[in-house]
């Protein structure tokens, strides 16, 4: 990531990348600056939620961002798994919509624009099943993303099932949610933030 995008993380949310020496932040954040607005809104909600909270390593690995963190809990790793499933869709070049492509053995994740060889479709971006809301594709996506993400964590994973309402009020995307667990507040308030922080049809980060 480029130094400034990186200074920028640490002048911001000092509690979160304390003591960087003394963990694998002292390689930096090693991935492309397409994830910066992922990474910003994952550090800004945890940081809110709990400052003992410590990230330990933030990279690329197999073409999605990995979040490493010391002293999480369940709601912290509701954040940062959603984090990890968006950036499979979001080029870690320029943060444009794209999928997971192969190339010479490794997996990236990549617009059509950056795509260096032969995409692989893990992530069904068919996004029909929540058409009824009426989202542009950027926010249908998160939408979509969110609802298979919950389902497979309460079928696998033990999280208590929840449910979940979507509501698009005064051009915000509203998401609520009862039963779940303190994982499902993490996903929730994940998408809630990082909504915001994109256009609801391109789903490129707003500056
Ligand atoms: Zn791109």
């Amino acid at each position: 990531m480029t130094e400034d995008l990186e200074e920028k993380l640490y002048r911001d949310y000092p509690s979160l990348y304390r003591n960087r020496q003394q963990t694998l932040m002292s390689e930096g954040v090693s991935c492309g600056d397409g994830w910066f607005a992922l990474i910003d809104a994952v550090s800004f909600l945890l940081s809110k939620h709990d400052q003992k909270i410590r990230v330990e390593q933030v990279k690329e690995k197999l073409g999605a961002l990995n979040f490493y963190v010391q002293f999480g809990d369940k709601y912290s790793t509701g954040i940062t798994m959603l984090a990890y499933m968006i950036s499979q869709v979001t080029c870690e070049i320029c943060g444009s919509l794209g999928a997971r492509y192969e190339h010479q053995g490794w997996l990236t994740t990549r617009c059509p624009c950056h795509r260096p060889g032969h995409e692989i479709r893990e992530i069904d971006v068919d996004c029909s099943s929540v058409d009824d809301l009426e989202l542009g594709f950027g926010w249908a996506l998160l939408v979509k993303i969110l609802l298979d993400s919950a389902k497979w964590h309460t079928e696998h994973n033990a999280m208590p099932a929840a449910t979940i309402s979507v509501k698009k009020i005064d051009g915000q995307l509203l998401v609520e949610y009862s039963n779940g667990n303190e994982m499902t507040r993490g996903m929730v308030d994940f998408i809630n933030f990082y909504a915001r922080r994109i256009d609801e049809c391109s789903g490129q980060p707003i500056e």
